[in-house]
């Protein structure tokens, strides 16, 4: 970008904050303040004394019923970077057990986030054992409320003593070669599923949706990938992978392969999203496709808004090899900590997507595939802008209701919340393992 683009958009940026705050933030790296606009921070978005929405009563008790079952959650980002414990009721961002619970969470994927800014140094593989590491004692602390599963019948039986059930999913990369000695032993310490990309960036073996293609899709190693993941059991999660990558892996893979956190190319035109077509083939093997629940993945309007504000896409980290050259894997954490928790924008309320409008992507979806494929991966505190109203996962119940006014029956609901994702975990653990 030129020079006065960044101007442009740092004046964009500071007009969207007070005078007084944006001073009091002016010392703070880019990323910093970044995460002011995109990924604001906790202090700018108001989680408690917000109104609680209205639901209707049917809704509550449809809701209060099923099995909601999130496959991505960015959990314990705050935690690793700025300490604290899951267990503790947060008074920002979007998620924590408690107000999981109180959203009607029953399980989720937890999400071991390496993101680029570990990968030129080849930080990827220490930093995935840190996160494993953390997120194994995170849940041990955390016992009396959560346990690690390592399959459906795992999740079954956590959720039947009243707990909440965590599977390890790694976004990111966790050996930018993808060596298969370290995925094996990723695996042995209860790893599930894995992202095929490095997050935006190229594997060195399989290509993302947001870097320059190196591989046209997955390299012979890629394949081997692949082929180890079926033998392990694991899922294969092809979020943030190139459309030819995911063609390939959903041709080659054994098992049905997951999208953990998506949404539609044909409602929101960015490489993120997904092409109808690939979503017919992904179905038409019995994948699944998890929807984000922001609106820059299913609102135009506002992911257009943001984007200007921003200058930049969401997906645009070029600028992230200057930030971390010559660091330490130490000052690195310091470099990313300010991010978390990461809630979303605030946008005005003239561009900001309603409830109904998110539905209304699951439903293409559906009227596309069917209500077998499509599940929720909600990617709480790792940056979406939620629908009008919507607090954080406490308000998922919002989401039931929409689904009532659509006129879905309970069993499609209850699909769609968590029964689809555990019969795809059960599928892909047993067929394999
Ligand atoms: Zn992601």
């Amino acid at each position: 970008m030129q020079a006065s683009a960044l101007q442009v958009s740092a004046l964009r940026r500071a007009q969207l904050l007070t005078r007084r705050r944006f001073l009091s933030y002016s010392a703070l790296a880019p990323a910093a303040l970044d995460a002011l606009i995109w990924g604001q921070t906790s202090s700018q978005v108001p989680a408690v004394g917000h109104a609680a929405p209205h639901i209707s009563s049917q809704a509550l008790d449809i809701h209060g019923r099923a099995f909601v079952f999130d496959a991505h959650v960015h959990a314990l980002d705050r935690e690793f970077y700025n300490g604290g414990s899951m267990g503790t009721r947060k008074t920002d961002g979007h998620w924590d057990l408690s107000r999981a619970r109180e959203g009607g969470e029953g399980a989720f994927f937890l999400s071991v986030f390496v993101p680029e800014e570990y990968y030129p140094s080849r930080f990827e593989t220490r930093q995935t054992l840190r996160r494993v590491d953390h997120a194994l004692r995170q849940l041990e602390e955390n016992r009396n409320l959560v346990e690690l599963a390592l399959n459906a019948d795992d999740v079954e039986r956590i959720r039947a003593k009243g707990k909440m059930a965590a599977v390890l999913d790694i976004e990111g990369s966790y050996d930018l070669d993808g060596d298969l000695g370290i995925l094996r032993d990723l695996h042995r310490m209860g790893l599930r599923a894995a992202q095929i990309s490095a997050h935006n960036w190229n594997q060195n073996y399989a290509d993302s949706c947001c870097s320059t293609p190196k591989s046209n899709g997955l390299k012979p190693h890629g394949r081997d990938v692949i082929r180890e993941m079926n033998r392990l059991g694991m899922m294969i999660n092809v979020s943030h992978a190139s459309d030819d990558a995911i063609s390939q892996v959903i041709d080659l893979s054994e098992s049905p392969v997951i999208a953990t956190h998506h949404g539609l190319r044909s409602v929101n035109n960015i490489p993120r999203n997904m092409p109808d077509a690939l979503l017919k083939k992904l179905a038409a093997k019995g994948g699944l496709i998890g929807f984000q629940i922001g609106s820059e993945f299913a609102y135009p309007k506002e992911y257009e808004w943001l984007t200007a504000q921003r200058g930049k896409t969401f997906f645009d980290t070029s600028n992230i090899p200057d930030r971390v050259k010559g660091k330490t894997i130490y000052e690195v954490d310091q470099l990313v900590a300010p991010q978390f928790p990461m809630p979303g924008a605030r946008v005005p309320d003239s561009v900001m997507m309603a409830v109904d409008d998110w539905v209304a992507v699951v439903d293409k979806a559906i009227q596309m595939v069917g209500e077998d494929h499509v599940a929720l991966g909600t990617d709480f505190d790792g940056g979406p802008t939620l629908a009008r109203g919507m607090r954080d996962v406490r308000d998922l119940p919002m989401i039931t209701d929409a689904m009532l006014r659509r006129g879905y029956t309970e069993e499609r609901i209850d699909k769609f919340w968590g029964a689809n994702l555990l019969r795809f975990f059960r599928q892909v653990s047993q067929q394999h393992s």
